[in-house]
């Protein structure tokens, strides 16, 4: 009779890679899954973890998260995201905003046992030498980033948009290498909003890229938010096969009160935010936002990244310079319920279960910003009726890993990763997780340290040179380049 090291015993198994919908038990030896069945036995001296009641999936693979940065938010420190990620149950996560160097320092200072991958975001004068960088440039950019260890690179078009030539010129120098290239939208000839979407089919020609939470271009500011949606499906058909897509489900969204010096909100995100509810795009704009309670401010208590309003949230924006990370109510709930929930018609004979998502993943874009609600409010779209079991964990944790080329994670195969979440139905709240077979968060507690750096080959040298633990994903295999030659 084989044994356990590790039993999770007569929880629901929801695994839709292996079309698994059953209270069973999974059985983890040496940090991989070993057996999923029933009365399955632990080792001497392995433990055991009831789960009757509770949903057992694939670990949450959050696709875009911030758990670093690249300089630009100074208010919080991003690593604490790693903890709030992992007591939320995210147990592998893509940081899109920050620098190899900040990841790694931040795993190692502050991680949480999750698994951490990160592209270095483009920021003019800061990760790289200039505005509008030519694609000689960009390509030396991106060698380097990989060789540091990052999987690729981010544009953040709503803070710091290029021309649109530019663009396409970073898009073909990350695709050349296999690069990863995520893309906050806008140039600077749009706006981060549906503007912003419209230009992709054209900027993108053949290339592929993931375009980033999609519900940002779905907020109602130019069209009804519920047409916004439909003519993001319509673009992103277009483009079918060469994009990856998530999005977010929490109302708040994550940004900067940064103003100049004539007294002028600078980003575009944050102008949205303001002209949005009618304020004035300025100093004073902002702080009558803050104040009304519109506005909030993110600051650090007890180690964890919390929201903040009031006479509290000017204080802190003020002492930041203005340069103090912002959040605002912006994201409507119908945006990210179409988002999260519609599906392509079925294939010929196939079952509406089975239809592709129109937008890949549920992402948290949190992190350190305290919305990491992926897990809750997709639970939430599950007992409202809205998505299955088995499509809930589509969302969450299988897709996320066809997304990225993780392979040996989003599904219970024998020989796959042991990351494991654990949810509690009725409250829609992960209770457990679990990384490699080892228990990292309990009853909404990190308990774990250190955790993964996921790089891709070119980043092999750094990633042993940090002293992490690091694995090396091949991005040849990521839904991104599938098919790329
Ligand atoms: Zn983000």
């Amino acid at each position: 009779m084989p044994t356990y090291d590790t039993v999770i015993k007569n929880g629901r198994v929801l695994d839709p890679a292996n079309k698994t919908d059953a209270v069973c038990d999974i059985g983890i030896n040496h940090g991989k899954i070993d057996a999923v069945g029933e009365g399955l036995e632990t080792s001497a001296g392995g433990r055991a973890i009831n789960a009757v009641g509770r949903w057992v999936m694939p670990g949450h693979i959050d696709t875009h998260a911030h758990v670093s940065s690249a300089g630009d938010e100074r208010n919080v420190d991003r690593a604490l995201g790693l903890a709030m990620l992992a007591e939320s149950g995210t147990t592998t996560c893509l940081d899109l905003l920050g620098t190899p160097e900040s990841l790694s320092d931040g795993i190692r200072r502050l991680g949480s046992g999750i698994n951490v991958a990160g592209v270095m975001a483009l920021i003019p004068h800061l990760t790289i030498p200039q505005d509008d960088p030519p694609i000689a440039m960009m390509r030396d950019v991106v060698s380097d980033a990989l060789s540091r260890g990052a999987v690729g690179v981010k544009m953040i078009g709503g803070y710091h948009p290029f021309t649109p030539e530019s663009t396409a010129g970073v898009v073909e120098a990350a695709n050349e290498q296999t690069a990863w290239v995520a893309f906050h939208l806008a140039t600077k000839d749009s706006s981060s909003t549906l503007e912003g979407l419209r230009e992709v089919p054209d900027l993108l020609g053949e290339g592929r890229l993931h375009v980033a939470h999609v519900n940002s271009y779905c907020r109602g500011m130019i069209l009804s938010a519920e047409q916004e949606c439909r003519e993001a499906f319509d673009i992103l058909d277009e483009v079918r096969g060469q994009v990856v897509t998530e999005s977010y489900l929490a109302q708040m969204n994550g940004t900067n009160g940064l103003c100049d010096e004539d007294g002028n909100v600078v980003a575009n995100v944050p102008q949205n935010c303001l002209t949005a509810r009618g304020y004035p795009t300025t100093e004073a704009g902002m702080r009558q936002a803050l104040l009304d309670g519109y506005g909030y401010a993110q600051t650090v208590r007890d180690g964890r990244v919390i929201l903040v309003t009031g006479q509290e949230a000017v204080d802190i924006w003020e002492a930041a310079n203005t340069a103090a990370s912002l959040s605002f109510p912006v994201n409507p709930a119908s945006s990210a319920f179409t988002l999260a929930t519609e599906q392509y018609e079925p294939e010929d004979n196939g079952a509406p279960d089975d239809a592709e998502f129109r937008i890949d993943a549920v992402s948290t874009d949190g992190g350190a910003i305290p919305r990491n609600v992926a897990i809750e409010r997709t639970m939430a779209l599950v007992n409202f009726g809205a998505l299955t079991a088995l499509n809930a964990v589509r969302k969450l944790s299988y897709n996320p890993a066809i997304m990225m080329g993780l392979i040996n994670k989003g599904h219970f195969t024998e020989g796959a990763d042991a990351d494991i979440t654990v949810v509690d139905p009725d409250s829609g709240l992960a209770t457990m997780s679990l990384v490699a077979g080892e228990v990292i968060m309990e009853d909404g507690k990190s308990v774990a340290n250190g955790g993964a750096w996921i790089v891709t080959a070119h980043g092999e040298k750094a990633a042993q040179e940090s002293g992490l633990k690091y694995e090396v994903v091949d991005l040849e295999a990521s839904q991104l380049y599938r098919g790329w030659s």
